[in-house]
């Protein structure tokens, strides 16, 4: 019989993970299937208690839930420190972790980015930077991380400094900020569909040594990337770190390392790059 996984949110209806998750089950002869489920908040409960009795294999949680699904699942510690959960499995009672931090660290280092002793330059403090803020502190980055809403940034900085090395600001000073920085990354939702002309750094503000990871993935070449080609500097796309955080969400569901070039192969496919 099938062991089945899932993605919970709403929306969900537009998430590439079944794409990705199946794409690897296929390659490797799994007899497993992966489906998007649209949850509400109020029924995150009976949605994970149920999927748990149904012998589900694992879930992937998305907006808005990432948050609210804490309150049933045993949290590993990094997962708590971020305050959200992007994968739960059901092997040993209910675990809830956070892959994307990691998914952001391996796919600077798939790139030849090592992120340990690196002056890291943030922007956002939404969620997903707060779990590449944990990850990276812990990794033993420097970080210094702006936010458009400066006061969220700032808190941020000070939770992280529990583990790391963080400031937090606005993005006045961002010019400044990007000469000290050797690695950038935009956490923001700037440059995504339908903006796409819009970013908050641009080609005289770069070097050719910056290397610059713009998580955002819809679409893959954000105006950001192409400012950063047209300065020189190494431009990372988010479809590394998308196919990362589901590989290691693959991982702790199935114990197989999972076949990311499949996975990667299927979402660029499905984003036309
Ligand atoms: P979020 O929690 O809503 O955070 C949004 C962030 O964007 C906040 O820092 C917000 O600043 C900032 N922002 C929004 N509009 C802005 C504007 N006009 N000017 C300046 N800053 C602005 O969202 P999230 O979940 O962190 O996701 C952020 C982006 O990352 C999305 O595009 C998402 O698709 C992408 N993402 C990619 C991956 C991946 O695997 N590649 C994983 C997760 C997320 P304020 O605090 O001032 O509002």
């Amino acid at each position: 019989m099938k062991t089945i996984f899932g993605i919970i949110g709403n929306p969900v209806e537009h998430s590439l993970s079944p794409l990705m998750h199946n794409s690897a089950f296929r390659k490797l002869n799994m007899d497993c299937t992966y489906h998007a489920f649209r949850v509400d908040p109020q029924d995150v409960h009976g949605a994970v208690l149920g999927a748990k009795s149904l012998g589900f294999g694992g879930l992937n949680v998305t907006i808005p839930l990432k948050e609210k699904v804490l309150e049933i699942v045993d949290a590993d510690p990094i997962a708590k420190e971020i305050g959200a959960v992007n994968t739960v499995d059901f092997k040993s009672g209910i675990t809830g972790h956070n892959s994307d931090g990691i998914g952001a660290k391996r796919a600077l280092e798939a790139c030849g980015i090592s992120i340990t002793g690196k002056n890291i330059l943030l922007i956002g403090a939404g969620g997903a930077a707060r779990a590449i803020a944990f990850q990276f502190a812990h990794e033993g980055a420097a970080l210094v991380l702006a936010n458009r809403t400066a006061s969220r940034a700032i808190k941020l900085a000070q939770d992280v400094r529990s583990v790391g090395d963080a400031i937090g600001t606005g993005l006045e000073d961002l010019p400044k900020l990007i000469d000290k920085a050797e690695i950038l990354i935009n956490s923001t939702s700037i440059g995504m569909h339908p903006d796409t002309n819009k970013t908050l750094v641009t080609a005289d503000q770069m070097r050719p040594d910056l290397v610059v990871f713009d998580i955002v993935y819809n679409p893959v070449k954000t105006r950001l990337l192409r400012e950063a080609k047209k300065a020189g500097a190494l431009a990372i796309d988010g479809v590394n770190m998308l196919v990362h955080q589901g590989a290691e969400s693959f991982r702790i569901w199935t114990g197989v390392e999972a076949p990311i070039d499949i996975m990667e192969d299927a979402v660029r496919c499905a984003l036309k790059c």
